[in-house]
């Protein structure tokens, strides 16, 4: 492995030199403290280097004494300690952070001492405070409303958008600019279109609705693709236990843990059970140990996942207890873990950790149960050690460092149980074994020696997706970690152990875990030549201070930093709108004005509400806005040139999703709480509104308006199967047409989705042969002269976005399923008469909501650099 010359990483951290105190030699310290600051907050970063005698009392009490000091500028009496972990000579204590006694998303803060009794020192401390807080504690918004607007917004299919529950909301502040009060709400079920189970909690704005989060409460590893047929593992010795009638259990009781009523190692047998039964924390009733008639558990535990999941857990105790760690709570609790799960009774080649147990899937014909993979053990159950430690937060930088800690334990344990030296090629591959015949290096789900580095492989993925790129970066960061065991051998799991669970806390990006993992090795008096390796592998993955700043694109910048995981723009002329919040994130989004020729864009809403859904035509824009003290969303509208103040349009009792507006027009999607459907609906100036989805089992998303003409996308069900066609509404003679279903070629009936007009012509996306890849239809308004723009053929398209004007079609289209920055959405025209697709911009990342107004000048917004911006260009970039 080559090295890269190391770049003077200690310069480029932002390090502040104080003096000592006076009076307080620093006996023991390598030199002067040093104190980081971190941006956002008056609490430092990290301030290390000290040798102070610490406080009498225990350590919480020691700890918090410490913290009175001035240099901290934080209130020790907002802290609530969460562990003390002891390391040695070392005690870490962790505190999270509370707001008015409500907890502090990612808000954690941990003191550091050495030595016990009177000789008892503070060596540093540090973490995540946040002193600038002044948001109001008291919340507007309903528990009910947050969950209609969690369906409405975060839910995209509209079966699995009725079959999802919500559970009870707790209030959390989330550390956006002065704070934002939140609604955390769980949402779980099926993804019906996916297939995969879905967990997340839904973060709602408490004060206006808006949707701020949603963080997948599942830590799911997917296989990759393979065939193949049955393979059989090694004979494993396992701990049992005899019941009284004489049968063997999964139940293990050997270990240390062991205190005669907790601590025991369960395996659960789901026999073929479904996946969504086991989203609630625990063990379901009626679900049972694996067990057998003698303690020689039998080939059918072997398939079901049972005897690698009980020997493998056993393994993982045993690797952590030699951290200094008792199970994954460090409190010795019983480690749970359920086998054998299907999906509707189907193969789930998948395995997942919920917070309190392991899931896996059984065996099916390609893959064994991913408990076959020690590494996969031992990646689910490091999870749990990281819910129980840092609790790196499942989203953006933190996510992928939660997935490459799991990914580095999970390989580190099994290269020492196994006895595979760090120089085998399969060392550094995780779940290389799950497959029933594919080669290791072909079965892998990922590989620690893939030389990702920022910023060059950073997946640009925009705050609407943040979840996806968790395991997509993780790689960046676990190749770096990996690289120092290749150097320096088994004891680096110590040090990112230390890490772990003494230095990170939720939020960190890259560089805070590796300023985590460098004051661990000073912690542990590792030399300068091993600090200098570590150094430089983390530089070798382009992890250092402002990483980000060198992502290129050829894009101008709108408006910098989008934080609404939602905004969409519109443009029309020279002008556009977004709605968008401040920079920081914590100001309710309004709607900004901007010229594309150049400027700042202006605040152009004039309510304190949650704006959301600008469109623009020549004259005016028309916006929704949620009056949370009402409990109403109004449709707004207010002159592009700002010659009169907001007027409401239209008041609506239930949720609105898009608006659209054209003429004297307006039209929105809206939640039905009752029947959990969208609805679609159109008023024109004062006449009442008109309800163009009103019969049960249908539903209308996507309102888009041009010319006195109304498109949506109708969806019903038939025997649980979906139809979908477009359906145009004429404003000024209220004829509404629903075009018929384009023909199939398959069992199942054609997919029509996103629909779009100009002057002349409806356009939009159509499946015809169940693929899921879609082909660019035309047609008139009424249906007729239907054209295919691009066939649904072998080259068919995969959708995100269309935006149409009389000359001009601009397409939002993925490239692929896998989540790579090539497959990401990118944004493509091609003439309205048809020809070939051109690229828009070349930018690596996310290319995701866009409008084109008349064609010449296309706006998106784009994830392309580690943050989320709108962006524009006049012309095509061609080829990329
Ligand atoms: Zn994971």
């Amino acid at each position: 492995m080559s090295w890269r010359p190391i770049t003077s990483a200690a310069a480029a951290l932002s390090l502040a030199l104080a003096v000592p105190l006076a009076g307080q030699p620093p006996a023991h310290a390598a030199g002067p403290p040093e104190i980081e600051a971190r941006a956002g907050t008056e609490a430092p970063a990290e301030v290390r280097g000290l040798a102070e005698p610490a406080a009498a009392g225990d350590p919480v009490t020691a700890a918090k004494a410490h913290l009175t000091d001035a240099r901290y500028n934080l209130d020790p009496a907002d802290l609530t300690p969460l562990q003390t972990v002891t390391d040695g000579a070392d005690t870490t204590v962790r505190f999270a952070q509370s707001y008015r006694g409500l907890p502090v998303f990612g808000g954690q803060y941990l003191v550091h001492f050495r030595g016990t009794g009177a000789d008892r020192q503070v060596t540093g401390a540090g973490g995540r405070f946040l002193t600038e807080l002044t948001v109001d504690t008291t919340p507007r918004l309903t528990q009910e409303r947050a969950a209609a607007i969690a369906r409405l917004r975060l839910v995209t299919d509209p079966l699995t958008r009725k079959s999802v529950k919500t559970g009870a909301a707790s209030l959390i502040v989330l550390p956006d600019g002065p704070g934002r009060l939140a609604w955390k709400l769980p949402v779980t079920g099926i993804d019906q279109a996916k297939k995969q189970p879905l967990a997340f909690d839904a973060y709602i704005d408490a004060h206006n609705g808006q949707p701020l989060r949603a963080i997948s409460r599942l830590q799911m590893e997917g296989p990759a693709t393979g065939s193949g047929t049955s393979a059989r593992g090694p004979v494993l010795p396992l701990n049992v236990y005899q019941r009284a009638d004489g049968r063997y259990e999964a139940r293990d009781r050997a270990r240390p843990m062991w205190n005669g009523t907790t601590g025991e190692i369960l395996t659960y047998d789901a026999a073929g059970r479904h996946v969504g039964d086991f989203f609630e924390p625990g063990i379901p009733a009626g679900t049972r140990l694996a067990e057998s008639p003698t303690p020689a558990f039998g080939p059918a535990h072997t398939e079901s996942g049972a005897v690698d999941a009980h020997w493998g857990t056993g393994k993982v105790y045993e690797f952590y207890r030699g951290l200094g760690r008792e199970g994954l709570d460090g409190k010795g609790a019983t480690m749970l873990s359920v086998v054998n799960v299907t999906i509707f009774g189907q193969p789930f080649e998948n395995a997942f950790w919920d917070g309190t147990k392991m899931v896996y899937g059984g065996g099916g014909p390609t893959y064994r149960s991913l408990a076959a993979g020690l590494d996969v053990v031992g990646h689910e159950m490091t999870h749990g050690v990281i819910t129980h430690s840092a609790d790196l937060a499942y989203l953006g930088q933190s996510g992928a460092i939660n997935e490459g800690l799991a990914d580095y334990f999970g390989n580190a344990i099994e290269v020492g149980v196994l006895g595979i030296p760090m120089s085998h090629p399969d060392a550094s591959l995780l779940g290389e074994r799950i497959c029933k015949t594919l080669p290791p290096a072909e079965c892998a789900i990922r590989d620690l020696d893939d030389d990702r580095a920022v910023p060059k492989d950073w997946l640009g993925v925009s705050i609407a997706f943040d979840n996806g790129g968790v395991h997509l970066n993780s790689t960046i960061f676990s190749g770096a970690l990996w690289d120092i065991r290749e150097h320096l051998g088994g004891k680096t799991d110590k040090l990112v152990y230390k890490a772990l669970t003494e230095y990170m806390t939720p939020l960190d990006g890259f560089t805070d875990g590796r300023r985590a993992v460098e004051s661990a090795a000073r912690a542990l008096g590792w030399s300068q030549h091993e600090r200098r390796t570590i150094a430089r592998a983390f530089e070798r993955h382009g992890i250092r201070p402002g990483w980000e700043r060198a992502l290129r694109s050829d894009s101008r910048v709108l408006v910098d930093t989008l934080t609404s995981p939602i905004a969409t723009p519109d443009v029309a002329g020279d002008r556009y709108v977004i709605d968008n919040s401040s920079p920081d994130g914590g100001e309710p989004p309004s709607i900004l004005l901007g010229r594309i020729g150049g400027g700042k864009p202006a605040r152009f809403s004039q309510n304190a509400h949650w704006n959301y859904s600008p469109v623009i035509d020549g004259e005016r824009v028309v916006w929704g806005a949620y009056d949370a003290g009402a409990n109403t969303d109004r449709i707004v509208s207010r002159p592009v040139d700002g010659s009169a103040p907001e007027t409401v349009l239209a008041t609506v009792a239930t949720p609105v999703g898009v608006v659209a507006a054209a003429g004297p027009a307006i039209g929105w999607e809206t939640f039905d709480t009752t029947a959990l459907e969208i609805e679609v609906w159109v008023k024109k100036g004062a006449d009442p509104p008109v309800n163009l989805t009103a019969e049960t089992g249908v539903e209308g998303v996507g309102p888009v308006m041009k010319g006195g003409k109304l498109t949506y996308r109708r969806i019903w069900f038939d025997n649980g199967t979906m139809h979908s066609v477009p359906a145009i509404y004429d404003v000024a003679t209220g004829k509404h047409t629903v075009l018929p279903e384009v023909p199939s070629t398959g069992p199942d009936p054609s997919l029509s989705v996103l629909p779009t007009l100009t002057s002349k012509h409806v356009l939009w996306y159509a499946d015809t042969d169940g693929d899921f890849t879609f082909g660019l239809v035309r047609a008139a308004h009424d249906g007729s002269g239907l054209t295919w723009l691009v066939p649904d053929g072998p080259r068919a398209l995969l959708p995100s976005r269309i935006d149409a004007s009389d000359g001009v079609v601009t397409l939002g289209l993925r490239q692929g399923e896998v989540l790579t920055n090539e497959n990401l959405p990118k944004v493509f025209q091609l003439p309205l008469t048809g020809g070939p697709l051109t690229r828009v911009s070349c930018n690596r990342g996310e290319q995701l909501a866009l409008a084109s107004g008349d064609g010449s000048r296309v706006a998106w917004t784009d994830g392309s650099s580690a943050q989320t911006d709108l962006v524009y260009r006049d012309r095509p970039a061609g080829r990329c």
